[in-house]
């Protein structure tokens, strides 16, 4: 494997997977470019023919890509990976490409609206069906279990509440089953959550999110074995051409170089928040995973190196009092992105979240009260202190 895997994760954030052209440059160089000049027909043939290393086309590989892959697998510990358009190209090329007609998915009930319509709406359009679990309950995941399952699919912690699921309890009961798990660590990050170690086979991030944290660019990347890699993704992946940009590979390549320092000073924050928001009366629950009244928080010390940048919180007023409080916020702003230097609040029942049913909404304890926060690199003193004014705002309103 490439140089570095010793190397402490911030080392490998800023040195991994670097491939210097012939000027020597400091910072990663940007390969805009979609083809390669070969420097006779001999030599094409000999890419071609895989004989030869070297680039061939920008949809199979490119030279800034590769960076952002191979700086990806070091910090993962993953033997391969393939960059993608989004996040959710990631996702949905990571199950695409392993199941067929016939086969079957479990997958956890909480997930991000979009995989949720991938497993639930998209995959029984081709003949894969999907059964829906409660991700903490492993009896149901056991129950689910069928001859033809292939996939099991979930992320922990969960949007918007931040329910945890076990990894490792459920990556056995999938290799139990001859199942490939397929892990999206969006919301966990590489910096405090190693689902290979756990025995996941394959994980997808939304680059979007914290990888970029700075609210630029879309990006993705699906982590795995190389063996998995090939037989499923190195295919599927050259001919539907969900690849990855370079100019947004640059601009995560960047990202990545600030990635843990960001991510360790926003969950620092976000736990001070949720310390602040557990001693207010009109907060009927505070979830956050690094805290010690999450009910997982035994799990989440087990799996997870700190408690999560983003934390949900239920307001006692309801709905209204969720907007009063929004809209008084003056330094958080109203986004549904995350992961963001910006901090950044949603209501997640009337956005992310409005496409379920009133049954499903409740089902994953989605109420008109919860508010999601994403926690930002602002001062705490300043974050504590806006969303304060805030809540009493609120309470007057
Ligand atoms: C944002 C997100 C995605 C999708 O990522 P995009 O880059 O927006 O396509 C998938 N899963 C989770 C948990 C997310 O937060």
């Amino acid at each position: 494997m490439a140089r570095g895997r010793n190397w402490g994760a911030s080392t490998k954030l800023v040195h991994g997977g670097i491939r210097r052209s012939q000027f020597g440059e400091t910072s990663e160089a940007l390969f805009l470019t979609q083809g390669f000049v070969y420097d006779s027909a001999e030599a094409a043939e000999a890419r071609f023919k895989g004989e030869e290393d070297g680039f061939i086309y920008s949809r199979y590989a490119n030279p800034t890509v590769d960076m952002f892959e191979q700086r990806m697998c070091l910090l993962e510990g993953a033997e391969d990976a393939r960059a993608t358009a989004s996040g959710m190209a990631a996702v949905a090329s990571a199950i695409a490409c392993q199941v067929k007609q016939g086969d079957h998915i479990v997958a956890a009930r909480a997930l991000f609206g979009s995989c949720r319509w991938v497993v639930e709406k998209l995959m029984p359009k081709y003949g894969v069906e999907c059964t829906l679990v409660d991700g903490k309950n492993l009896d149901e995941w056991k129950a689910a279990v069928r001859p033809e399952t292939k996939v099991f699919f979930f992320e922990t912690p969960t949007n918007p509440t931040l329910e945890l699921v076990d990894i490792k309890a459920v990556a056995d009961l999938a290799h139990e089953n001859g199942a490939t798990l397929v892990i999206d660590n969006v919301f966990a990050t590489p910096v405090l959550q190693k689902p290979l170690e756990l025995g996941a086979d394959v994980v997808c991030y939304s680059a979007t999110k914290h990888i970029d944290g700075q609210g630029r660019c879309l990006g993705g990347v699906v982590l795995s074995s190389k063996d998995w890699i090939d037989e499923n993704l190195h295919d599927y992946f050259r001919h539907t051409g969900p690849s990855l940009s370079p100019f947004n590979a640059w601009v995560l390549l960047k990202g990545l170089e600030t990635l843990s320092l960001r991510v360790r000073q926003q969950t620092e924050t976000a736990g001070r928040l949720a310390d602040f928001l557990s001693g207010r009366k009109d907060v009927t629950r505070v979830l956050y995973p690094g805290h010690e009244s999450h009910p997982q928080h035994d799990l989440a010390s087990r799996q997870m190196k700190g408690g999560s940048t983003l934390l949900a919180f239920e307001m006692a007023g309801g709905k209204e009092a969720a907007f009063a409080f929004e809209n008084a916020l003056d330094i958080i702003a109203i986004s549904n992105n995350l992961g963001d230097a910006k901090s950044l609040v949603t209501h997640p029942a009337t956005t992310t979240h409005k496409n379920l049913s009133d049954e499903d909404r409740a089902e994953l304890g989605i109420s008109g009260g919860l508010i999601r926060l994403s926690v930002g690199l602002e001062d705490a003193e300043d974050l504590i202190g806006d969303v304060e004014q805030a809540l009493d705002a609120a309470l007057k309103a």
